[in-house]
């Protein structure tokens, strides 16, 4: 082994402010880590999926929305995240042609699975469109 790049990061161990769920579009990237900074979380653990909800709602395998779950309980397990942010955005890849109101749909669909799933995890569902983010 080589080294190529030396940094210095924390080993303790973790808790998270919250758990976030979103797509890996780079266009919403800086906003979404801008507007979680806004609300008060430093630490979190961040989930990326392209199409974000849409695996949860409409998974293009059922194996995905398991996948999805599991991944949100590690969270859980490993760094108590005290809620989940559910994001969606406009123009996603995921989403060929579908409105925006449709996509912003499945976040308050997702949202309620995640209730369902979690009951003792706050939730909070936004909207990214292209002139701010949006509370569903
Ligand atoms: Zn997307």
């Amino acid at each position: 082994m080589r080294k190529l790049y030396h940094f210095d990061c924390p080993q303790e161990v973790y808790q998270a402010d919250a758990c976030v769920i979103s797509c890996y579009d780079v266009r919403f990237d800086l906003p979404i880590r801008k507007f979680v900074k806004r609300r008060g979380i430093a630490v979190y653990d961040h989930v990326k999926i392209p199409g974000s909800v849409k695996a949860i709602v409409s998974p293009d395998r059922e194996s995905d929305r398991d996948f999805v779950l599991s991944m949100v309980r590690t969270s859980l397990r490993l760094h108590q995240p005290g809620r989940l942010l559910l994001f969606a955005h406009n123009d996603c890849g995921a989403y060929p042609g579908v409105p925006a109101g449709a996509i912003a749909a499945d976040v308050v669909k997702a949202a309620e699975y995640f209730a369902a799933a979690e009951p003792a995890l706050p939730l909070e569902s936004y909207f990214c469109d292209f002139d701010g983010i949006y509370e569903l």
